[in-house]
Formats: C-alpha cells, sequence, structure tokens
C-alpha cells in the first residue's frame, strides 16, 4: 500500500511549493523509495489548456497528451520520471465527472452534495495514482492557498483520507514564507501561526512546516513555530531562497528531511545518495564558461511562458560546463526591424507559440540565424517559422506562410493535415502527446540522438505541407526525422549550416536536469563552438551520463529501435 504526503501551502501563493514538493520526491527516490507526484488544482477549468500563459505560464504535457500544470514539469525533472493523465487533477475534471455520474443516474436519486460526492471523487483520483503508479510514496500537491474557498473540498477529502488510512500511511506538509520586516529587523511567524491555524480548523494538523525565507532562520525560531505551530521542532524546516532551484533538495536533506520523514511514515529507506544530485549543483554553481542565447517569444516578460524550455537550456548548459545566459527578446521588437536585441549572441531559440502576435519577428530572427551563421533551434512553431523564412528567402516565395497566420496565403508551407492534398487523416484537433519519430541517418538530428527512433510530445495544429518537400530538399532544408509512416515532417534542418534544427515537437517536455535532451545538448554544444570555447570532456560523471546515448538517456526519448 502507498503512503500519501500532502502538501499544501500557506501566507502567500508563489511560495515555492511546487518546487519544494519536488525536491522531497527526489530526495524519498535518493532513500531508495518509488516516487509518484500529483497536483490538484482548485481553479474550474478542465485543465489549463485553455489558459493565457498570462494567467498560467507554461502548459506541461504529458507522455499521454495531457495539458497540465508546469509544476509537473518541475515533478518530472526532480524525479527524472513520466508522470501521466492522473497526475494532474483539477476542480473542473472532478465536477465534470461527478456530473457526468449524477447525468447518468448513478447516485441512484440521491441529492449531490460536494460532501460526499465531490470528495470521494477526489479520494479516488489522488488513490488512483498510488494504484497505477505502484510507488512506495505518493506526494500530492494541493494547489493555491489554505483558506481559498475553491480548495476546501480537497483539504476536506484529505482529512477524510488521513483518517480512512493507517495512521503512519499519511503525512501533512505545509509550506509557509516568514517575512522579513526591516523595521524591526527580524522575520515573523505570525503569518505561519495563522496559517496553520486555518489548516487546522479544516481538520488538518501539520507534521512538518517548510518555511520559506529570505533570511537565516535561527533555533529560537524554529523552537517558537514548533511551539505555536504543535509540531515537531525536527519538522520545521526551514528553506532558504536559493540562486537555483536544483539546490532545494540538498537544502532540505541537511536539514533532515529525509530521514525524519521516513521515519514518520515507517518506512525502511537506504542511505540517502544525492552524489550525482551535489555533482550537478557543483558544476552549475561553477561554470567554466558563460553564453548568451537569445529566447524570441511573445511573452517574455513572464518567464514562466517558457519554463521547460528555459530549464532544458540549464541542463544542457551544465552538461557543456557552461552558464547559459538567456537573453529573452520581445519578438514584435525585431518585427519592427531593431535588431539591437540579437546583437551578440550566440545562439537563437524560438520557442513554441499560437497565433498571429509577433510571428514575423520570430522569422526576422530565423532569418538573421540562417544568414549570419547563428546556431538555431526552432521548437514547434520555431520550426514552423524556420520552414516559412527559408521559404520566403531561399526559394523566393515571399508569400510563403502557415495558413494560421495566413489562412489565404498562396504558398502554404505550413498548413493543416485536413488542407494538405492526399493526406487522408482529417481534423484540426491538436496533436498532443508522444508520438514516434524516425531519424534520418546522416542528419544532424540523428547524430544528436544516436538511435534510430524517437517518441517525442506533441502540442500543435498545423503541421509541415509535404507538398513543399521537394523544392526545399533540394535548396537545402531537409526533413531529418519523419513520422513512421513517412507522412509528418518531425524534424528539419538546413544543411548548409552550422546547427538550425527545428523540430515540431516539444522537446523541453523530456530534458532532465542530469540527462539533458539531445537536441538542446548539441544546440548548445554548436553555441559554444561558435563562441569559440573549448568543447566538454565526457570525463565528468554528469557529461559522460547525458552524453551516453544508448543508455539511460535515451530512456524516456527512445523509441521502438
Ligand atoms: N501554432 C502552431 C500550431 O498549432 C504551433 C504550436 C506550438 O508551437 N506549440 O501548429
Amino acid at each position: 500500500m502507498p503512503k500519501y504526503i500532502f502538501v499544501t501551502g500557506g501566507v502567500v501563493s508563489s511560495v515555492g511549493k511546487g518546487i519544494a514538493t519536488a525536491a522531497i520526491g527526489r530526495i524519498l527516490k535518493s532513500h531508495g523509495l518509488s516516487v509518484s507526484i500529483q497536483k490538484l488544482d482548485p481553479y474550474l477549468n478542465v485543465d489549463p489548456g485553455t489558459m493565457s500563459p498570462y494567467q498560467h505560464g507554461e502548459v506541461f504535457v504529458t507522455v499521454d497528451g495531457t495539458e497540465t500544470d508546469l509544476d509537473l514539469g518541475h515533478y518530472e525533472r526532480f524525479l527524472d520520471a513520466s508522470l501521466t493523465r492522473t497526475s494532474s487533477v483539477t476542480t473542473g475534471q472532478i465536477y465534470q465527472t461527478v456530473l457526468g455520474k449524477e447525468r447518468r443516474g448513478d447516485y441512484l436519486g440521491g441529492t449531490i452534495q460536494p460532501i460526499p460526492h465531490v470528495t470521494n471523487e477526489i479520494k479516488g483520483c489522488i488513490r488512483a495514482v498510488g494504484r497505477e503508479s505502484g510507488a512506495d510514496v505518493v506526494l500530492v500537491e494541493v494547489g493555491g492557498t489554505v483558506g481559498d474557498i475553491e480548495g476546501q473540498p480537497f483539504l476536506e477529502a484529505i482529512r477524510q483520507m488521513r483518517k480512512e488510512e493507517n495512521r503512519q500511511d499519511t503525512l501533512s506538509i505545509h509550506v509557509t514564507l516568514l517575512p522579513y520586516l526591516g523595521a524591526s529587523g527580524e522575520l515573523k511567524t505570525k503569518p505561519t501561526q495563522h496559517s496553520v491555524r486555518e489548516l487546522r480548523s479544516m481538520g488538518i494538523q501539520p507534521d512538518i512546516i517548510i518555511c520559506r525565507s529570505d533570511r537565516a532562520v535561527d533555533n529560537e525560531l524554529k523552537a517558537k513555530i514548533s511551539l505555536f505551530c504543535d509540531v515537531d521542532s525536527r519538522g520545521v524546516i526551514p528553506l532558504l531562497t536559493m540562486p537555483s532551484i536544483y539546490e532545494v533538495p540538498l537544502v532540505l536533506e541537511e536539514e533532515g528531511l529525509g530521514d525524519y520523514i521516513l521515519e514518520l511514515l515507517n518506512v525502511e529507506g537506504t542511505e540517502h545518495d544525492l552524489q550525482d544530485w551535489r555533482e550537478l549543483v557543483a558544476r552549475l554553481k561553477r561554470p567554466a564558461n558563460e553564453i548568451t542565447v537569445a529566447v524570441v517569444g511573445k511573452y517574455v516578460e513572464l518567464q514562466d511562458a517558457y519554463l521547460s524550455v528555459k530549464e532544458s537550456l540549464i541542463h544542457a548548459g551544465v552538461h557543456h560546463d557552461c552558464a547559459v545566459n538567456i537573453r529573452w527578446v520581445q519578438s514584435e521588437r525585431l518585427e519592427k526591424g531593431d535588431l539591437s536585441s540579437l546583437a551578440g549572441v550566440q545562439g537563437i531559440v524560438v520557442p513554441g507559440g499560437f497565433g498571429e502576435r509577433g510571428v514575423e519577428g520570430k522569422i526576422v530572427a530565423a532569418q538573421n540565424a540562417r544568414m549570419e551563421k547563428i546556431p538555431y533551434l526552432g521548437l514547434c512553431l520555431g520550426l514552423q517559422v524556420m520552414v516559412i523564412e527559408f521559404a520566403r528567402n531561399v526559394l523566393g516565395n515571399a508569400d510563403a506562410n502557415s495558413t494560421e497566420l495566413a489562412p489565404d496565403t498562396s504558398y502554404p508551407v505550413i498548413s493543416l493535415l485536413s488542407e494538405q492534398e492526399g493526406v487522408t487523416q482529417k481534423g484540426a484537433t491538436m496533436r498532443l502527446g508522444c508520438y514516434p519519430c524516425h531519424l534520418e541517418p546522416g542528419t544532424r538530428a540523428h547524430a544528436a540522438y544516436g538511435v534510430d527512433n524517437v517518441d517525442e510530445r506533441h502540442r500543435h495544429r498545423y503541421e509541415f505541407n509535404n507538398a513543399y518537400r521537394d523544392e526545399l530538399e533540394a535548396a537545402g532544408m531537409i526533413a531529418s526525422g519523419l513520422s513512421p509512416e513517412g507522412d509528418l515532417v518531425e524534424v528539419c534542418e538546413i544543411v548548409d549550416h552550422p546547427f538550425m534544427v527545428g523540430s515540431q515537437f516539444h522537446p523541453e517536455f523530456q530534458s532532465r536536469p542530469l540527462r539533458p535532451h539531445p537536441l538542446f545538448r548539441e544546440f548548445i554544444g554548436a553555441v559554444c563552438a561558435y563562441a569559440g570555447l573549448d568543447q566538454v570532456s565526457d570525463s565528468h560523471p554528469v557529461a559522460a551520463a547525458s552524453s551516453d546515448v544508448t543508455g539511460d538517456v535515451t530512456g524516456a526519448i527512445a523509441g521502438g529501435s
């Protein structure tokens, strides 16, 4: 039977619960336990797929094609595991299921109420992760802050579960903030006390309190929190703001969190082994070199919109022993002809995106990368703009475009499958989740992965238009990755360029700190070469692990070959 750890947050939102949860997952894994993580999001949307990045940041896509909260990305990266549909639950989904059952008459004429019908459904979703993952420990993070009206059914479900399961089979961890008051020169515990009181009023006594703060928390303060919140002093865990999120497991483990959790849950674990993680952090903190990469997007003032891209660049940088400075470039600025924001960059990434705004600027970025031979990585829309740019400026068809952006274009190099001649698959629905891709030997993409077949995650509607493939290939833009049937172009690259590669899928969802994604890894390698830096030696454990493409590295990526 799995053990359940419930993580709630208090005082303020964005307190770092998601990273704390992911870090606890890593710690437990390092003690030899198998771990799965679930996010309970109290909002009424069925999933975040339709929410604006301004509301929600990045939409993270799982292998089975679920559009989820960006915290799932943190979970996957810290756990080095692929999660599925069951790991992401929203109030919208819960109500959809409950109302579906009501319409089918499953409740046999009963009155449907938040308790027990909604709470039963929530408990069912939590236990489904335990059942399906077979994990020793399931971490369940509740989104939002304790006290939010919309979070109450989730807290009530957790209260019930803590009663129903054996005493030592569940644990409650509350993550709070200790604000610093300049006037009195001290960290304040009162908001934490209030937040814990709020949690207790819902019938949940926390076992552990993780206290986020920007300053050191002394023993006196810990004792005070322990006394006022009725938590053992070993359960008061300070978490100082760290320069890198990847330091969090190490900091929490230094406070003895892993052993304490194991003790409370009465589970046998191994001595923790965070050696590889320690090496990762050491390498991250003392890079030998530094490079600057432009990420050209529409939401650059909101970097959470490109969270997985940012993390993937960091992972690849660690491999090459190199700090990656990301220059966030607003694509609309390029559109107006102002290229100054690209001056001095040693690599260009155009990430995914939807809609027309800013696309012309991304095309300018692709043109700049092609002509100046600056390494370029195009992700989904980034591939599409690379194709449009090539068709316009190399093939000379000024009207080349995607039908998403210009429905009446006379040269639709990117279009919906239903618009393409001879393609039998119909419908304009989103292609979501993992699909296989065959890599053409002798290409950069193939060399990066080192295998013939891979599985990668998708989230898009429009596709490379095969009608123009021969023409583009003859001019030097080749399709280096194709669907197994050969009808969908998955990866393109420019032959006469040090590294100009675009993928229709999103490699950023499968990059891991200790196993950077092959395309990001090779891209950063090309950036280092462009910057005139020495190439990394593969002798370092992190570098060696991530260059071992036939082994663990491609575990999450390699397909059937
Ligand atoms: N808007 C494009 C499409 O739907 C690209 C999507 C993306 O970049 N994720 O095909």
